[in-house]
């Protein structure tokens, strides 16, 4: 699933793509993917011009002209592929978006849990509203004191607080296990027992490896692609996420991969207790 590092990257390629362009006209190829129903959204969206794109977690936000917004989430396997305007259609499409510059931009999502959104900005939809801070973007002091917080009231593993888009809006799970590889703790500590200095460890991994990860413009493992089709190369620099059955790349233990919080969870039992 792209996380905030793909996202954002998607975010970057699109933005002088779009910014500007006028919707021609939009069609719905799932139902289930958009808000509201498909004619309602598909009038909501012709003739309007696209302002901007933002990002919060791991959503990207379309602004237009009318004041609404589309928010779209793509989830497991969706990817938005900018295009000269076409009469055939990849398999798996299920919104197209053609704008009057010739150009299209169509949302393909062979798993189909991708959402698309239109919503006034005095009602965003409940998945925005609940979302917790951005990694990068809030100063230390209030992250931590946030995931402290969260960790004082929770009694399963640090890794179920990492991904909960409630607390810290962003991180998946590539990302999860790479910055609790870097802070040396395992996956499947209580979060209540990590303590001060390990959260200063931990927060530090946070900001650095999702840095890394925007430079390298995101890990390209299995479909991530951005906005103009190009692949990250973050994949080449991955410590533990991944690397099922190798060897520790710090100390030469074998790598461990366990279910953790409900994920797929790599770890190294040396480096991280
Ligand atoms: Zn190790």
């Amino acid at each position: 699933m792209p996380e905030l590092p793909e996202v954002e990257t998607i975010r970057r390629s699109l933005l002088p793509l779009v910014q500007g362009a006028v919707i021609d006209q939009v069609q719905v190829f799932l139902e289930k993917a958009v808000k509201p129903g498909p004619a309602e959204f598909e009038a909501g969206l012709a003739g309007r011009q696209i302002t901007g794109i933002q990002r919060r977690g791991k959503y990207l936000l379309f602004e237009l002209d009318s004041g609404q917004r589309l928010a779209i989430h793509l989830r497991m396997a969706g990817r938005l592929v900018w295009q000269n305007r076409a009469t055939t259609l990849a398999k798996h499409t299920t919104l197209v978006m053609d704008f009057q510059d010739g150009k299209s931009l169509h949302f393909v999502d062979p798993r189909k849990f991708g959402t698309a959104v239109l919503f006034p900005p005095a009602a965003p939809p409940a998945g925005l509203t609940a979302l917790g801070l951005e990694p990068l973007t809030t100063e230390k002091e209030a992250l931590l004191a946030a995931l402290k917080e969260a960790a004082a009231r929770r009694s399963g593993p640090v890794k179920g607080l990492l991904l909960d888009q409630r607390i810290l809006a962003g991180l998946g799970n590539i990302y999860a296990d790479e910055v609790l590889f870097a802070a040396g703790v395992s996956p499947l500590r209580p979060a209540r027992e990590v303590t001060a200095a390990e959260w200063e460890k931990i927060y530090g991994s946070i900001v650095r490896i999702l840095n890394k990860a925007l430079a390298y413009r995101g890990t390209s493992q299995r479909d991530y692609v951005d906005g103009r089709g190009e692949a990250g190369e973050f994949q080449h620099h991955l410590k533990v996420y991944g690397r099922k059955k190798e060897l520790c790349l710090d100390c030469g233990a074998p790598l461990v991969y366990a279910r953790v919080a409900g994920r797929g969870t790599h770890y190294c039992p040396t480096c991280q207790s």
